[in-house]
C-alpha cells in the first residue's frame, strides 16, 4: 500500500532517462541522467541545479560544460546542439558550452536565485544591483529564433545557442518577479529541500516541489508516524 505510487514514479524516471540517453552523444554519456524538472518555471528548474545551496553538502549539478549542455538539451528548444554556427572556441563552433559559458551560467543562476528570493521577501526592488545587472545583461542577448520548416516542424536556431538559452532563463526570471505569479512561488516543505516552485494549484496550497519525491516522502513519513 505504501508503495502504491512507486511504480509510476519509476516509469517516469526511466522514460526520462531513456529520452536523454537517446539524444546524448558519447561525450555526454557521463551526464545523461535527467535533471529534476517540474518547478513550473524554467528559471526555477535552473536554480535547482545547485542542490542544498549554502549548506555544507551543497552539490553542483552543472559540474562541467558537458553538464550544462545536457541541461540545455533537456530544457531548451533545440533539436540538439549541432547544426548551429558561431564564433569563438571550438566548443562554441560546435554549439556546445565551453568553460566561459559554464561560469556565465552559474553566475546567472545565482543572480536569478538572489533576485527571486529577495523579490519574494519584499519585492524585486530589494534585489542587489549586481544581481539585477547580471540578469538584465543576460536577458539582453538574442534568444533562439523559431522557424517552421517545410515538413511542419518547428525548429529553433541561435548563433550562440548556450548564450541564447541563458537569455531565455534571464527573461523568464524577469517576467516572473515582475508579475503576480511571484505570489505563487513557494519553497518546498520537504525536509532539507527548500526548492522554489510555482504553485499552479487552484487553491494555492501546494507544499512540495514534486509529489514523486518530497511529497511522497512526507506522506510515507506521516503514515509511518501514524502506524
Ligand atoms: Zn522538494
Amino acid at each position: 500500500m505504501l508503495d502504491a505510487m512507486a511504480p509510476s514514479a519509476q516509469t517516469a524516471t526511466s522514460a526520462q532517462t531513456a529520452t536523454s540517453a537517446q539524444t546524448a552523444t558519447s561525450a555526454q554519456t557521463a551526464t545523461s541522467a535527467a535533471f529534476r524538472q517540474g518547478a513550473g518555471r524554467l528559471c526555477l528548474d535552473f536554480i535547482r541545479t545547485l542542490r542544498h545551496r549554502g549548506g555544507p553538502d551543497a552539490e553542483e549539478e552543472l559540474a562541467d560544460p558537458a553538464a550544462l549542455d545536457a541541461w540545455i538539451r533537456q530544457f531548451g528548444p533545440y533539436d540538439d546542439n549541432t547544426g548551429t554556427t558561431g564564433t569563438g572556441t571550438a566548443a562554441r563552433e560546435a554549439g556546445r558550452a565551453d568553460a566561459a559559458d559554464l561560469l556565465a551560467a552559474r553566475a546567472l543562476r545565482e543572480a536569478i536565485h538572489r533576485l527571486v528570493t529577495t523579490a519574494r521577501d519584499g519585492g524585486p526592488a530589494r534585489c542587489d544591483a549586481a544581481s539585477r545587472a547580471t540578469v538584465n545583461t543576460a536577458a539582453a542577448r538574442p534568444v533562439p529564433v523559431p522557424a517552421l520548416d517545410a515538413s511542419g516542424r518547428l525548429r529553433h536556431h541561435a548563433d550562440e545557442p548556450v548564450t541564447a538559452m541563458l537569455a531565455v532563463l534571464a527573461r523568464d526570471a524577469l517576467d516572473l518577479v515582475a508579475s503576480t505569479a511571484l505570489d505563487r512561488v513557494r519553497a518546498c516543505a520537504g525536509e532539507r529541500c527548500g526548492a522554489l516552485f510555482l504553485d499552479t494549484s487552484r487553491p494555492g496550497t501546494r507544499r512540495w516541489c514534486s509529489m514523486n519525491t518530497c511529497g511522497n516522502r512526507a506522506k510515507k513519513g506521516a503514515l509511518h508516524a501514524r502506524a
